[in-house]
């Protein structure tokens, strides 16, 4: 059921967000008497543009298995080794799922698709979801919370007893401005192809400018590459044939060369804090 209209009504709980955490909340209380709403803003039917990879652990794994997802999300590849070291050292670390006693250490996925299938299973429950729906104001009463939210231009009002904010960490931030360490570092992430990829081996690689990932997905790598802001915005004005080069000195000959790279993001990485 869709909840489209103004919903002057009492809910029990109302999850702000139906991103991965809102979504797999409100799967997880499916089921339960009680009465529960989602509040997203991105539109119904929205495909989610989010250029991020995911790692997730086998624990996840499990959790989406329970919620009835995981054999719904496309795209996904195993990690069963990790491989760590450090540049200009001796030596390295293995990681390996069998020696755990598990079939694989973790997972690369997109964001879109973890986001899609969880979304498509919210479809089929009995959760009421309003979409297009941006929350704009929390407020706390006697008994219950109120929120108040803008779709399609006009405003709304929903009364909880219980409001779940899972938005990313916007919402609340005005009000109770978060601390905020700057680690001086950003993370690059793009895909690469290699000569000689290792079947489900991830890498981590630590280095004087900062960590440098590879975690195994489809044909290649998505690369998670850290170094300092100002070092980082050199490396986006590098053409394709340049990145591969300087990423080959960088990480060294454990894949072969580098042959393709795709679009390049970039994230500033820091800490953050709720009060
Ligand atoms: C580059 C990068 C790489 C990452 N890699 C990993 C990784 O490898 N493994 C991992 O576990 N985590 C990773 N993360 C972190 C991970 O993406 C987050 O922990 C996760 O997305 C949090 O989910 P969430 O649902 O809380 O928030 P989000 O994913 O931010 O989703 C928030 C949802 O709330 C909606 N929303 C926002 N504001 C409002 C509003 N006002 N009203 C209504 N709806 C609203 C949004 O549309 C969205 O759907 C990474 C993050 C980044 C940036």
């Amino acid at each position: 059921m869709d909840a489209t209209s103004n919903n002057t009504e009492l809910c029990d709980i109302a999850i702000i967000g139906g991103g991965p955490v809102g979504a797999a909340l409100a799967l997880a209380l499916g089921g339960s008497p009680l009465k529960i709403c989602v509040l997203e803003a991105r539109a119904a039917n929205a495909a989610s543009t989010d250029a991020r990879a995911l790692a997730l652990s086998y624990g996840s794994r499990l959790l989406l298995e329970r919620l009835g997802v995981w054999d719904k999300i496309r795209d996904v590849s195993a990690i069963r080794t990790i491989h760590i070291s450090q540049k200009q050292s001796f030596g390295r670390a293995l990681l390996r799922a069998g020696e755990m006693n598990v079939p694989e250490l973790g997972y690369v996925l997109p964001y879109p698709a973890l986001q899609d299938a969880l979304t498509d299973a919210l479809q089929h429950g009995t959760v009421a979801r309003i979409y297009g729906a941006s929350v704009t104001r929390l407020a706390g009463e006697a008994e219950h919370a109120l929120i108040g939210y803008q779709q399609g231009g006009v405003d709304h009002t929903l009364r909880t007893r219980l409001a779940v904010v899972a938005d990313g960490g916007k919402l609340l931030a005005e009000q109770y401005p978060p601390s905020f360490h700057d680690y001086g570092q950003s993370a690059l992430i793009t895909h690469v192809t290699c000569a000689a990829p290792r079947a489900d081996t991830a890498f981590e690689r630590f280095t004087p400018q900062g960590p440098v990932a590879l975690l195994p997905f489809k044909d290649g790598y998505e690369i998670v590459w850290t170094a300092p802001h100002p070092r980082v915005a050199e490396m986006l004005a590098w053409d394709d044939a340049q990145f591969l080069n300087e990423l080959h000195q960088h990480f060294g000959d454990r894949v072969g060369e580098f042959l393709t790279v795709g679009k390049r993001a970039c994230f500033a990485l820091g800490l953050k804090k709720a009060p």
